[in-house]
């Protein structure tokens, strides 16, 4: 215990923990002590009491998917009858529905569908922005991106580019998964993007201009060192460019996948919060919590952040989670908890109080879906793309005025 009291005082002083102190902490320090370790770089940081969210809305525009993630319940391979593509006039209703709530943002993150080309990307993009020019996008995580070099046979900056000019405003943290190739490859998740391949692309976007988020989903089969390592990872590339805005991790929700197993329980969650907040000692941080009570308990370990007011979810309620936070709901945790809410937009800038204060909005108390159950219809515009896998190609000819 000698060691980790040390420890223990080098991060009240602001020290930065080393890999080996670090991972001392995370194994052998009681829960509470972690706690108060990462509330008082919480306070440090932001002594104001203030605790940040943001309405926007998590669209998933295809299903589709060549990646085949063993830990994935939510995608559907190429000629499923339930993959679905959405169409430009959906994701228009989606955007007017965030409008109205308050919502500035579409958090946009799909399949690796390899029916749609980088051009679909860019109208889509630009048709949004001619719309709605002040609404943001952040959208494509860097495993889409990579997707989409591999597609186009360009390069990592040319594919960031191209989206940039089309209307792209940030890159979510998705698909980062843990950054250890070993845990990669049992996650069938290699291939998608390596944990170098994903880095890179990050890389690429912060020197482009762009800010991004990052994130980590834990809580599968990999090993406390290698949760730090993803971490330090971060830790590194955010010292080298400085363009990461927050860190967000959740843990594996296993149902309806192929991989199976069991979800972290709370106090693994608490503490994997708290060390990340001590590891991750320059960059701005921001927790996904899952479900109130977890939210709330999260803002006593390290948390300055409740994420997003979901309007809408696909992927972790695949996997059998589903936790619907509508905006008054998350104030009223925040508020309960001691903490002042207040919006925020994707580069935690604050907006302002609470929108339902200023006037009224919906209520949001289930959780909107990507398409209803039954729903098989196919958006007008595919047919202007070519399709690379025989079963679309198919379909698309059929769909051709001549066709
Ligand atoms: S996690 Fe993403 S890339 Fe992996 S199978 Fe699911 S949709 Fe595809």
């Amino acid at each position: 215990m000698q060691a980790i009291e040390q420890i223990a005082a080098k991060v009240r002083e602001g020290g930065r923990v080393g890999r080996d102190q670090a991972l001392a902490l995370y194994l052998q320090a009681p829960t509470t002590l972690l706690g108060r370790l990462a509330d008082g770089i919480r306070a440090r940081r932001h002594p104001e009491r203030v605790v940040t969210y943001i309405i926007d809305r998590n669209v998933n525009y295809t299903n589709v998917c060549v990646a085949r993630c063993n830990f994935c319940a939510f995608y559907r391979p190429v000629g499923s009858p339930e993959g679905y593509v959405l169409g430009f006039d959906e994701i228009f209703r989606k955007i007017d529905e965030t409008i109205e709530l308050g919502g500035g943002q579409l958090l946009l993150q799909g399949g690796h569908n390899p029916d749609l080309p980088l051009e679909w990307y860019e109208d889509l993009f630009r048709a949004v922005k001619a719309r709605y020019p002040a609404f943001r996008l952040h959208a494509l995580s860097p495993p889409e991106v990579i997707h989409l070099t591999r597609m186009s046979r360009l390069g990592i900056a040319e594919v960031i580019e191209r989206l940039r000019a089309a209307g792209l405003d940030s890159i979510p943290g998705g698909g980062a998964e843990i950054l250890v190739d070993r845990v990669r490859r049992i996650l069938n998740c290699y291939n998608k993007a390596t944990a170098g391949e994903w880095l890179e692309v990050m890389r690429h976007a912060h020197r482009a201009g762009l800010r991004t988020t990052a994130t980590m989903m834990y809580g599968h089969v990999e090993t406390p060192e290698e949760r730090l390592e993803h971490l330090l990872r971060l830790r590194g590339l955010q010292d080298e460019t400085g363009g990461f805005t927050a860190f967000i991790s959740w843990s594996y929700q296993p149902e309806h996948t192929e991989l199976g197993g069991f979800e972290a329980t709370g106090v693994e969650y608490l503490r994997t919060l708290a060390i990340a907040r001590i590891v991750l000692d320059n960059l701005q941080a921001s927790w996904v919590t899952q479900g109130g009570k977890v939210g709330q308990l999260s803002l006593a370990y390290g948390a300055n952040d409740m994420g997003s007011v979901m309007i809408e979810e696909n992927v972790v309620r695949a996997a059998g989670a589903s936790y619907c936070m509508d905006e008054i709901e998350i104030v009223r945790n925040v508020e309960n908890a001691g903490f002042v809410p207040k919006r925020r937009n994707m580069h935690y800038e604050i907006l302002g109080d609470p929108i339902f204060r200023e006037r009224e909005v919906p209520r949001m108390l289930e959780l909107a879906v990507a398409r209803h159950e039954g729903d098989a219809s196919r958006p007008a515009e595919l047919v202007n793309y070519p399709a690379r896998s025989a079963a679309e190609k198919r379909l698309r000819r059929s769909e051709l005025p001549d066709g």
